[in-house]
């Protein structure tokens, strides 16, 4: 069930049985020579939605640029710096628990932005603890589950691909796109087959280490078939996980 697709009647018959809200969390930045922008926001969204049409979790829609600024010396990308992207996540969820939601789960596609959002849950949680008077009530609960650290998950990554995986542009996540949207996939030679590892620090630095745009990986080999395994196993632990924090 998607919040996009729904009407306000039946958001309002959805709160009569559930105050829980799925919502894909990611960025919008360079995913090396074969992948798509979208990369790190379309894998939550295509795990979450799936999730969302299987168990009747609501799934809202996706806060799709977070923290990229690292990536900017390649074109497409697109950033927010910290003190937007927590303004805009506490926007978002005071104008969720206005409506009686108490739980968002924010299933995240994008490691750099796994410190602002903990900043963020902070921030909303901030005029509770304070008894401001603009304070998000009913008193809310937010989870963060970057979606490559689900259950079980990772185990499947390894057994597709136990050389090249790397940490950016990975073929797991480049293959869960595939699997969302096989029209986009990209066929690209690479040279050398495994990128390199190494630390990151401002954008231009990062092109200088990294020119393709991959952190240790080999992307050549990803697939819609592998994604489909991935999208399956991670479907299944977000329903599980969903389902005992909405119930917390
Ligand atoms: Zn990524």
């Amino acid at each position: 069930m998607q919040l996009h697709l729904s009407s306000w009647p039946e958001l309002d018959a959805y709160l009569a049985r559930s105050k829980a809200i799925l919502i894909p969390i990611g960025s919008t930045e360079q995913h090396g020579p074969n992948g798509l922008l979208g990369t790190d926001a379309l894998c939550p969204e295509i795990i979450g939605r799936r999730a969302g049409d299987e168990a009747g979790i609501l799934v809202g829609p996706t806060f799709n640029v977070g923290q990229a600024q690292h990536h900017m010396a390649f074109p497409g990308t697109i950033t927010l710096r910290p003190s937007t992207m927590i303004a805009a996540m506490c926007d978002w969820a005071q104008s969720l628990t206005h409506h009686g939601f108490e739980r968002i789960y924010w299933l995240n596609g994008h490691g750099g932005n796994i410190a602002t959002i903990s900043a963020a849950f902070c921030e909303m949680y901030r005029g509770v603890t304070f008894n401001e008077p603009d304070a998000n009530r009913p008193p809310l609960r937010c989870m963060l589950r970057n979606w490559w650290q689900l259950p079980g998950v990772a185990d499947v990554c390894k057994q597709l691909f136990p050389t090249g995986e790397g940490s950016h542009a990975t073929p797991s996540e480049i293959s869960v796109t595939y699997f969302g949207y096989p029209e986009a996939q990209k066929r690209v030679s690479m040279s050398p087959k495994v990128a390199p590892s190494g630390p990151i620090y401002d954008a231009e630095d990062y092109r200088r280490r990294f020119p393709d745009g991959r952190i240790g990986s080999d992307p050549s080999q990803a697939s819609v078939e592998a994604g489909e395994k991935i999208v399956a196993a991670a479907v299944k632990a977000v329903i599980a996980e969903f389902r005992a924090f909405a119930a917390s």
